[in-house]
This record gives structure tokens, sequence and C-alpha cells, in this order.
């Protein structure tokens, strides 16, 4: 079943969408070489703490931390660590949930750690290009995959791969709600796109291959060839006036 939010319930979220892009934002000021990733996790845990809202991921089908912090070839999932330090040339994904007042937002941003590889830079202001194509698809009238498509056609034309395994989702008063929103597909095909629709709308996009496998961990999803991945994601909420971007600062 998909829900539709009303404007009130729009402006709710966006309130959830702007904590999340508070502490998002200032976690990827805090990246630098020598800092691990458990220090990011614990600095979003006690932000959430001041500003009195729920971590989203933590104990999510029993996830250990608030943050996944996914580094290189890890594509999404990736569990903090104060034994994981990022060093100079890493790029770093950060995807970063919350509830506040019963209504989650959900955000993720790849970001350079220190000085990077041209092609590490590249696959990132691609994909973070990417995620905004698919924003601007999500439209009353359009269709579900009319997001993938645009994705799909924009990386792929630079040899990368799109992730099969893990797409976007509905999100409202639950962290994963229907529909599933793959970042690949048919243009023009698929569930009508209404007004009042909230969508994470997340491209996970390799430098290689779009195969993935999940480590012994049981959570890190790493590209099958070990090549470079990255992540960014907004929810998005579909309005009378096209897109609105609720994770936006
Ligand atoms: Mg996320
Ligand atoms: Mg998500």
């Amino acid at each position: 079943m998909i829900t539709l939010k009303s404007p009130r319930e729009i402006d709710l979220m966006r309130r959830a969408g702007q904590v999340v892009a508070t502490i998002l934002h200032e976690m990827c000021d805090m990246v630098e070489p020598g800092i691990s990733t458990g220090e990011l996790d614990r600095f979003a845990e006690s932000r959430c703490k001041e500003l009195g809202v729920k971590p989203a991921f933590k104990g999510y089908h029993g996830f250990p931390a608030c943050v996944c912090i996914s580094v290189n070839e890890e594509v999404v999932h990736g569990i903090p660590s104060k034994k994981r330090v990022l060093q100079a040339g890493d790029i770093v994904g950060m995807d970063f949930g919350v509830i506040y007042d019963g209504w989650f937002g959900d955000s993720a941003r790849t970001v350079p750690v220190g000085k990077v590889s041209l092609e590490a830079q590249d696959l990132m202001t691609r994909t973070e290009e990417a995620l905004r194509r698919g924003i601007e698809q999500a439209r009353a009238g359009n269709r579900i995959f009319d997001i993938g498509h645009a994705i799909q056609n924009y990386v792929e034309g630079f040899g990368y791969g799109v992730v099969r395994e893990f797409v976007g989702h509905g999100i409202g008063k639950a962290l994963h709600e229907e529909p599933q929103v793959p970042n690949f597909g048919p243009r023009g095909k698929g569930l009508a796109l209404k007004e009042g629709m909230v969508l994470a709308i997340e491209p996970m996009i390799n430098a290689g291959s779009h195969e993935v496998r999940v480590l012994s961990d049981g959570w890190t999803a790493v590209t099958a060839d070990r090549s470079l991945s990255a992540h960014f994601e907004h929810t998005v909420a579909i309005t009378p006036e096209g897109p609105r971007v609720l994770t936006e600062r």
C-alpha cells in the first residue's frame, strides 16, 4: 500500500528532513584524514540527542549504529568503527536518517577524504548529478521507472554500473514504505506517480560492474570487482509545484 501525504504532513516530514540535512552536513565537515568512522557515528548520535530526534537506523533489523558509513569499494550499509580510520584519497559515503515526531527523513552523501583521484571525484560528481536528474522526474503524471531511467541513462554513458540489489523507497511514518524506487528501468513504465507520494531516491553507482557482494559481517555491501562506489540520497515529496527536496538545507 502506498500512503499519500497531505501538504501538512509533508511540512512535518520536512522538519525531519532538515534535521537529517543539518547533521549530515556537520558530519561531512568533520571528514578528514585521521578521523574514524566510529567517531563520525558517535557525533551523529550525540547530535540526535541534542536536537531531540531518534536515529532511524540504529537497531533497524539489528543494525548496530546510527549512520551507515561506506568507504571506497563499500557500496552501502558499512558499519562504523573506531578502528576504521579514514585516509587521504578515500571516498566516504554517509547514509543517515532520523525520526522526528513519528516522521522519517533519509539522506546520503559521498565526500572525499583529503585529495582524491580525478576518477574518484568524477564518480561522486556524476552520482550526485544522477540523483538530481532522478529527482527531476519525480512529478505527478510521470512513471516510477522514469526516475531510474534518467539515472541509468546518464551514468551508464560513463561506463559506470547501477547497483540493482538495493533501491530507493517510499518513506513516511516508516523508513521503508512502498513503492520501491529502482535506479534503472524503462522510461514511461511502472507505477503512475501522484501528488503526496514521498520517495527516498538513492542512486548507488559503481565505477565498474554493477554487481555487489555482502561481506561476512552480514551488512557491508561491496562492489564485486572492488571498484569504487558512490551513493547520494534525498527524501523528495511530489507536490503540485513539482519535486520538493525535504533533506536539502
Ligand atoms: Mg539512506
Ligand atoms: Mg534510503
